[in-house]
């Protein structure tokens, strides 16, 4: 489709999500830009124009932009100020940026939610550890919680769980934080929603986080999730209300928590691609990158159906390997049926750093996840 009237579409950020992005844009032979700092990032290679520069800086992200007819992001620390100002200029920025400022900062996200009447924890918002304690002393803060980092936070970092009070010396975070209820959750959720400018919108089935029974580590993402019907339509009701409410456009992924009373809660949303949609490149009529691509550019959104049950797992760097990564057990792996894997080209790795991911697929969830497990097992991450 690529021609005169193409959008040029320049993302922000060039990890494995953009790279993901640009492989779903060369299908249509999209012309897409990426900001990054360095051509070691996975993205660089499969952009079809790199472009060197600091996402986190308002003067890059500026020459950037102006250059492009849709700006969106693949993370979501990046310089907003610069993007309100391309806004201002006739650039098409989505996720708008006023959203990316919301979700950035989990204290605006959780008075979102009050505000909209959105269910989620009941939470307060402290400026540093020593308010934290002094609540508790006072009185009106109870133990246990869930301290999180208002902003920077990634993938688990930023989050303390305070269960007895000898952490509140050792363990509080100190810095502008949000303290929820600590939620008794039966499983974790995720629903990913995209919605056009138009107001078009799409949700994706719902996955199920599958933690390790010991080690308290997401092991598999699974899909169709193991939830009755009606659960499964009131999380995709829920996720399409904050998409709603928030009016994205683009990819919203709704991150949430199933209680053992069948209570749904919003945990946090995420403004792009997902980890918990990985899965659809290979099980699900539309992929999730083509669906964002598809959304921002205002084209009618694609199907969602699951056509054929997933389970994804991360390949991690194997513990006590950092430098180079070599994939030891490759060929192995490949000898699995229905097991595809996507290595992000990261040339260092570090024990426990997201290296790549493998979808399986099954006639039913056990025989996908059985054969997530043996690629999980075939394949180590190490250095020589
Ligand atoms: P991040 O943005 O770093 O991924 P999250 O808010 O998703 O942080 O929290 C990470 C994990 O901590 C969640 O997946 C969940 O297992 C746990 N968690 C977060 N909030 C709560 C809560 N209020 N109650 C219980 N567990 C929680």
């Amino acid at each position: 489709m690529a021609n005169s009237h193409t959008p040029r579409i320049g993302i922000l950020g060039g990890g494995q999500l953009g790279k993901m992005l640009c492989q779903a844009g060369a299908d249509w032979h999209l012309p897409i830009h990426i900001l990054e700092e360095n051509h070691s990032f996975p993205a660089a290679n499969y952009a079809t124009v790199f472009h060197r520069g600091n996402f986190r800086s308002k003067a890059d992200v500026l020459e950037f932009g102006r250059k492009m007819d849709i700006v969106t992001i693949e993370i979501e620390h990046i310089d907003t100020a610069a993007l309100h100002q391309l806004v201002a200029e006739g650039v098409k920025v989505y996720p708008q940026p006023e959203i990316i400022d919301l979700i950035k900062d989990k204290g605006l996200q959780k008075q979102f939610y009050a505000d909209e009447g959105i269910a989620t924890s009941d939470f307060s918002r402290f400026a540093n550890a020593a308010e934290v304690r002094d609540a508790h002393a006072a009185g009106t803060l109870s133990l246990p919680f869930v301290q999180k980092a208002r902003t920077g936070g990634y993938d688990g970092q930023g989050v303390a769980v305070i269960r007895e009070a000898a952490e509140l010396t050792d363990k509080l975070l100190d810095c502008p934080c949000v303290v929820e209820d600590l939620v008794d959750i039966a499983k974790e959720l995720a629903v990913i929603v995209t919605r056009t400018p138009s107001g078009n919108i799409s949700v994706f089935p719902t996955v199920e986080m599958e933690f390790h029974p010991t080690a308290n580590l997401v092991e598999f993402l699974i899909c169709p999730a193991a939830i009755g019907s009606d659960t499964d339509v009131r999380a995709a009701r829920l996720a399409m209300e904050v998409a709603e409410k928030m009016g994205i456009v683009g990819l919203l992924a709704v991150e949430l928590f199933l209680t053992p009373t069948g209570e749904i809660l919003v945990n946090e949303v995420a403004p792009r691609p997902h980890n918990s949609g990985h899965h659809t490149i290979e099980a699900c009529m539309t992929s999730q990158y083509e669906q964002h691509l598809r959304a921002i550019m205002d084209l009618p959104l694609g199907p969602t159906d699951l056509v054929r049950p997933g389970a994804m797992i991360n390949l991690l760097g194997a513990e006590g390997h950092n430098g180079p990564a070599v994939y030891a057990g490759w060929a192995n792996l490949l000898a699995i049926p229905e097991v595809y894997p996507h290595l992000y080209g990261k040339a260092e790795t570090r024990p426990f750093r997201k290296m790549g991911h493998v979808t399986a697929l099954g006639d039913t969830i056990a025989m996908a996840r059985e054969r997530a497990t043996r690629a999980k097992e075939a394949v180590q991450i190490i250095t020589r």
